[in-house]
């Protein structure tokens, strides 16, 4: 899509400090870390958020989940939290599908 931001991160076309990519997916910090750690990771492919996933393309979601748990686990990061906003009163700014991997402090639930 061309005027998306995180289509944009992906591609390259603009700067973020990268996490980890390969052919169908990409991880990068967060601008504004809510925690030690904190990176989103996105496919490659423009989805809007979950509601946007379907047959054609969950097995991209499928893989994003296997590299959340291939890169906490390189990290040493055992106890974590995934985070996806879906809508604006969830607090979803960025019209991309996105995970938020979030670690290194004591966190809260229910969340506020
Ligand atoms: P949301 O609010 O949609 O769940 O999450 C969007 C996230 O994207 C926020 O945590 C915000 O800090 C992050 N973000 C927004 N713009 C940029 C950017 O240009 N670069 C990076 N690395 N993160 C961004
Ligand atoms: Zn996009």
């Amino acid at each position: 899509m061309s005027d998306c931001l995180f289509c944009k991160i992906a591609a390259g076309e603009i700067p973020s400090a990268k996490v980890y990519e390969d052919e169908v997916c990409y991880a990068f910090q967060d601008i504004a870390p809510q925690a030690p750690t904190h990176f989103l990771v996105i496919p490659r492919e423009h989805i809007a958020s979950v509601s946007g996933v379907n047959a054609g393309n969950s097995a991209a979601v499928a893989h994003i989940f296997e590299v959340i748990a291939k890169v906490t686990a390189e990290k040493g990061i055992e106890s974590y939290r995934v985070v996806s906003n879906i809508g604006e009163q969830a607090g979803q700014s960025v019209p991309h599908l996105h995970f938020h991997v979030l670690a290194g402090r004591d966190m809260t639930w229910p969340p506020g």
